[in-house]
């Protein structure tokens, strides 16, 4: 079976007490035992990651939230790819719809951070998904298919092979209420048609879905044929929540 991926986004969220009882909490409820053929990435705010890397530097991998689309000098406030591999990164988020929202992320921003982090050895985890209105419109396959496509055009398909691409309705992102079973089901058929129509197999990049998945609801989404996991923001948080989140992704 296909290694299952369970990513936290924890957001602007936590202090540095919060994390040691996150990863208290995370460690205890894991017990002795460990969990089969997943793996588990947190993504905590910049400034923690150093932290969590030193509480839990066994059990998880670290991921990061977002990154520079430059490589390094005068550019007040941005992070580059190289100073989250040495901190261990493995994973870095680009293209959430909160910074495509709010910071004015387009497509072809977010394909040169893919490529640099893809260049760097990390794995990029692209976020895509359709706005409510763009749902409301039918436009979700082709809003998705062009968030794609600029990735490969600026990067090549061989980028992909490896990398993790999140399909996250963006109305579904803390709402409380995710996407219908049958509509991960036949986005997460589209992208993969659409990667394979360029190339890739289909287990060359891993599928995850995010949108208000929880412990309620995680089991019947890991188990829909094309979802290899899921990216959690909300439900992260909590560390028993996300536990359980990791449970049901065995
Ligand atoms: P949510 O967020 O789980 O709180 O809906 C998901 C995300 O933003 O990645």
């Amino acid at each position: 079976m296909k290694q299952r991926l369970v990513i936290g986004n924890w957001k602007m969220n936590g202090s540095l007490a919060d994390n040691i009882l996150w990863a208290t909490h995370f460690r205890h409820g894991l017990k002795s035992q460990t969990l089969q053929d997943v793996e588990v990435a947190v993504c905590p705010p910049f400034p923690y990651l150093q932290s969590i890397r030193s509480i839990l530097p066994d059990i998880v991998q670290l991921g990061a939230q977002d990154v520079s689309s430059e490589c390094i000098g005068a550019f007040t406030g941005e992070i580059s790819v190289n100073m989250l591999k040495e901190l261990q990164c493995r994973y870095v988020i680009v293209g959430h719809s909160e910074r495509r929202a709010r910071m004015g992320e387009r497509d072809a921003d977010i394909a040169e951070k893919f490529k640099l982090v893809s260049l760097a050895g990390l794995t990029p985890v692209l976020c895509v998904g359709e706005t409510e209105q763009e749902r409301a419109h039918g436009q979700t396959r082709s809003v998705i298919s062009h968030q794609i496509q600029t990735v490969i055009d600026r990067c090549g398909a061989h980028a992909l092979r490896n990398a993790v691409i999140a399909y996250e309705p963006v109305w579904a992102i803390g709402t409380g209420v995710s996407a219908e079973l049958a509509d991960i089901q036949s986005t997460h058929a589209v992208i993969r048609a659409q990667l394979s129509d360029n190339g890739l197999d289909a287990d060359d990049v891993t599928l995850l879905y995010g949108g208000s998945l929880k412990p309620g609801n995680s089991e019947e989404i890991f188990s829909l044929p094309n979802v290899d996991g899921g990216l959690i923001g909300g439900a992260s948080l909590k560390a028993a929540d996300f536990l359980d989140i990791c449970w049901a992704a065995q």
